[in-house]
């Protein structure tokens, strides 16, 4: 963090804070709620907390902001360390829970209450939204508000021991009903929920609400920087307020920063869990979701995802990103690490005439064009190949440059071959090309000058390893799916396309988690889940080219 000109405004902050001696250890913490998984929105928040505190040579925890029991569940919990840690951040023993503190939080309740700063409020929750008043009126105060201390507490301690009903009674700070900002207006301490919670048990029956946990939580851990995003800034007065009034020993600051959105992808976990129930994805790790268990599925490498966030920056202005951003990263981290191999995802068969039925070579193929320390492998040519079908076409146009009937093209590592015949089913489907290949043309070999402007990828039938291969694409056909109230209008129906490939053999050995480069098409790597060395199911993480650069011009130019 030596450069000034690359300090956010946060780290700026930060920096300031230990020049001037105001703090001489940073404390940030990371807290999600465990009701879904994390999503690249999340990645940026991790980065920042854990990313600040390591550069400071300070701490962070990550903190399970579990005050809402009902939406909250074990599984969501596990999820979220294992994504943590797959970044690269790691709590050691700073795991904590906003239930952690439930004893202390309320014991801060009962002192509002005696200090008389907090009441027991018995409206019904529909009364209690009419009484609040709108942004343009004033609120009236409840009937109930000027209760006697000794009648709140007693009502309070009630409440915990389970006499009353879900919604009989409230806590809410006395602060003014008739503030502009409406989270000043009595807001809600406390609620009875008659439910268990995943980590308290059920211990009890009334639960904190985030802000009046959130704050207190943060002075807890002795939090010098609560980073949270934009739609908090409101919430800060309220934020300052239960400290002003509790003064605990240490008091954190809460800094603001925008959300991350990425463009045809929603970054909301209530959006995201609609999708998992309704079937729509295969699952909270869907390779088409953006979520972190999504995205590592995918083949995202780790280095890709933190450099993205860099890029994205961190600001106080909204921001939706677009995925070419976040795939030309990825595409960046895997072109100088992934090897290159040979596969063919729509198999169009090609019989050389002139080649003998049983013979079998083997031809030198690099494994990285710019790493010749990563060395070659030998691909088994012979009479029979597969080739990419998009690669002939009957009736080409002049600048077609890859195999057309009477046309040339060399294969790669290989020959070069000319298309003399094409045969047809009877629909009319180009079924298989009768070619012939020219012996002297050897890739490497140096015995012909000949040159041809095209070159192919291509595999050996009898020698091709099946696979089932995954194409993705966008979810969505609208560039903020975040801003439209319905996504089921705006689903792109061809976000998945399944193909059956050929691979050449060499791609037996790949291993789980390990991504190539099947040339001239892409990055991909074995799926995480449904990949095994008797089927191979294969995930295609990201095409070589930018195919979005165009789709979000447009869509960026609607947005501003
Ligand atoms: P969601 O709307 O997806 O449920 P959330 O804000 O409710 O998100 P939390 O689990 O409360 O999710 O978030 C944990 C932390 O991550 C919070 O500090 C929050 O501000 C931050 N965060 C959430 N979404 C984003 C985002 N899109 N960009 C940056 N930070 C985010
Ligand atoms: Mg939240």
């Amino acid at each position: 963090m030596s450069d000034t000109q690359t300090r956010d405004f946060i780290r700026q902050i930060i920096h300031d804070d230990l020049e001037s001696g105001k703090h001489s250890e940073i404390v940030t913490r990371f807290p999600p709620e465990p009701n879904g998984y994390l999503h690249i929105g999340h990645v940026m928040s991790i980065c920042l907390n854990f990313g600040v505190a390591a550069e400071t040579g300070g701490r962070t925890f990550l903190r399970l902001d579990d005050t809402n029991p009902g939406r909250e569940s074990e599984e969501y919990v596990d999820a979220i360390k294992r994504d943590v840690h797959w970044l690269g951040f790691d709590w050691e023993d700073r795991l904590t829970h906003a239930s952690d503190y439930f004893e202390q939080l309320y014991d801060s309740a009962c002192r509002l209450i005696e200090m008389g700063h907090a009441y027991v409020d018995s409206l019904s929750a529909d009364q209690i939204r009419e009484y609040r008043g709108t942004l343009t009126e004033s609120g009236r105060n409840s009937p109930y508000r000027d209760r006697g201390v000794a009648e709140n507490l007693d009502l309070f301690k009630r409440m915990r021991a389970g006499e009353f009903a879900d919604g009989e009674h409230v806590l809410r700070a006395k602060i003014d009903m008739a503030s502009p900002n409406m989270n000043l207006r009595d807001p809600a301490l406390y609620r009875i929920r008659h439910i268990p919670h995943q980590n308290a048990g059920d211990e009890w029956c009334i639960y904190p609400m985030y802000d009046f946990a959130h704050g207190l939580s943060d002075a807890y851990e002795h939090i010098t920087h609560s980073l949270c995003t934009l739609e908090f800034e409101d919430h800060r007065p309220l934020y300052d307020w239960f400290l002003d009034q509790l003064e605990p020993a240490h008091r954190p600051r809460q800094i603001e920063f925008s959300r991350l959105n990425l463009a045809y992808a929603v970054t909301s976990k209530r959006k995201l869990n609609a999708l998992v129930e309704e079937g729509i994805v295969s699952g909270w790790d869907d390779p088409r979701m953006p979520t972190i268990a999504g995205m590592r599925r995918r083949g995202y490498p780790v280095a890709a995802l933190r450099e993205f966030v860099t890029r994205a920056g961190v600001t106080k202005k909204d921001k939706l990103i677009e995925m070419g951003v976040m795939e030309n990263c990825v595409r960046e981290t895997l072109g100088d690490e992934a090897e290159r191999r040979m596969a063919v995802l729509k198999p169009l068969k090609v019989v050389l005439t002139n080649y003998p039925e049983n013979k079998v070579e083997m031809v030198e193929a690099m494994n990285h064009p710019a790493r010749p320390e990563l060395g070659t492998r030998d691909m088994p040519f012979s009479r029979q190949l597969w080739i990419e079908q998009d690669d002939f076409m009957e009736d080409a146009p002049r600048k077609f440059f890859r195999l057309k009937p009477g046309g040339e093209v060399r294969l790669r590592f290989g020959y070069i071959i000319r298309c003399d015949e094409v045969i047809k089913n009877a629909a009319g489907d180009v079924v298989e090309l009768r070619c012939s290949y020219d012996p002297d043309t050897r890739s490497g070999t140096g015995s012909s000058d000949r040159k041809v402007k095209g070159t192919i990828h291509w595999v050996s039938c009898e020698h091709a390893i099946d696979a089932s291969v995954r194409l993705y694409d966008r979810l969505f056909t609208e560039a903020n799916p975040n801003s439209v109230s319905d996504i089921h209008g705006v689903l792109y129906p061809q976000s998945l396309e399944t193909v059956n490939a050929k691979l050449e053999p060499a791609l037996q050995q790949l291993a789980a988690g390990q991504a190539v480069q099947f040339e001239r098409l892409g990055y991909f790597c074995p799926d995480e889940k449904d990949d095994s060395v008797d089927a191979r199911v294969i995930n295609r993480i990201v095409t070589l080219r930018d195919s979005w650069a165009k789709l979000e011009k447009q869509a960026m130019q609607q947005q501003v």
